[in-house]
């Protein structure tokens, strides 16, 4: 099978997987305990924090280790709100946010906190001027994900962070599908705090990080003494190593981007020629470089990725989270895509571990699943 799902979750690699059998083995005890042990642990830890600070342009006190990007992008919300002056209560996150994250919209307005979409743009990306008639002086937060998980759409996050700091507001990013695939360094975006996610970037699942910038106040979300009283429970060290070692594998980002980028835009190319009525969601848009969204004529969603499928092909109708069901993407929705046409959206997405003949592979198959699809629905898009 050819996995092209890389938004979805990512293979971890054999040096992950090697570090995290070794801390299992050899540092299991209990990185809070006083004992030889245990302050073995707490080393393997500062030095897996220190590891994590390096790759990412921040300080070590300014990394608080997760279960994953969900739980950091809940504390920074709830952590940073909770914090907030009392004349700042207004949440802003923008429309494209990650299904679970738009949920905790849904529960902070369902409790009685003013909470604000902010609008797409046709191609995907944030709609800036709406951004800046929205981001007031009563706002206490604004919520942006850097990169879209299924068009790829790149936000105005440096834009975003100008009119939040003229606002007074606190700003988080949602790095989980940039890091790992776009330079990063903290310091440099001007955000308060950013989630990221281990398992995007070929680390292990359940575990991820929220840097927070030093001196900005937050109130856990699970208190405890662990994470300087920022989030409490004894650290997931194994997977915190394996996070750590998965960063520092990175390597030379633009050279990687760029050798996906160029199979992703081949891949795109063939599909339209190969393919009747293609079309390809935030194309003219700035965007990730291995992910593709696109439907084909009319056919939905699950009939195209049943017969890829069938010919070798693992991939989604969107984000993982809300691919189960079959209600359109609130992504498309938001810009502006009728339900019809995006219940037949797919998402190919690309990784570190797709090679050349992955592509050409599937763009040899094109001519078989074109006579595979039903006739009835090769209306052109
Ligand atoms: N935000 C974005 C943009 C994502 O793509 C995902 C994962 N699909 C998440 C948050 C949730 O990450 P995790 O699986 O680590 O909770």
């Amino acid at each position: 099978m050819i996995y092209l799902d890389h938004h979805a979750t990512t293979p971890p690699l054999p040096a992950v997987i090697g570090a995290m059998g070794a801390v299992m083995a050899d540092s299991w005890a209990n990185a809070s305990s006083k004992h030889g042990p245990g302050q073995a642990a707490a080393r393997v830890l500062a030095g897996a924090r220190s590891a994590v600070a390096q790759a990412l342009g921040c300080k070590p006190a300014e990394v608080v280790f997760t279960s994953g990007a969900t739980e950091a992008n809940h504390l920074a919300v709830r952590g940073l709100l909770a914090a907030a002056p009392a004349g700042r209560r207004r949440v802003l996150f923008s429309a494209a946010e990650h299904a679970g994250h738009l949920k905790l919209a849904r529960e902070l307005m369902d409790a009685g906190t003013p909470v604000d979409l902010i609008p797409l743009q046709p191609d995907g990306t944030l709609h800036l001027d709406a951004a800046a008639r929205l981001i007031r002086s009563d706002v206490a937060l604004v919520s942006l994900m850097a990169a879209n998980n299924e068009t790829g759409a790149l936000m105005p996050v440096a834009e975003v962070a100008a009119l939040a700091a003229a606002a007074g507001a606190r700003l988080h990013v949602d790095a989980t599908q940039w890091i790992g695939k776009r330079p990063f360094h903290f310091s440099e975006w001007g955000a308060d705090a950013v989630s990221l996610s281990a398992h995007k970037f070929n680390g292990p699942k359940g575990v991820g990080a929220l840097l927070l910038r030093q001196g900005v106040p937050l109130r856990p979300t699970m208190p405890g003494s662990q994470e300087r009283g920022r989030r409490g429970g004894t650290e997931n060290l194994p997977a915190i190593v394996g996070l750590a070692t998965a960063l520092e594998a990175l390597g030379d980002l633009g050279a990687e981007a760029a050798r996906q980028a160029a199979l992703r835009n081949r891949l795109e190319c063939a599909l339209q020629s190969e393919l009747p009525g293609v079309h390809i969601w935030s194309r003219g848009a700035p965007r990730l470089p291995g992910v593709s969204f696109l439907r084909v004529g009319n056919w939905e969603a699950d009939v195209l990725l049943g017969r890829l499928e069938r010919l070798g092909f693992a991939a989604s109708s969107g984000a993982a989270c809300s691919s189960s069901g079959s209600a359109p993407s609130h992504v498309l929705c938001a810009m502006g895509v009728p339900d019809e046409e995006a219940l037949g959206a797919i998402r190919l997405s690309l990784g570190r571990t797709t090679t050349d003949t992955d592509v050409d592979t599937l763009i040899a198959a094109l001519p078989t699943l074109r006579s595979l699809l039903p006739a009835a629905q090769a209306v052109a898009a």
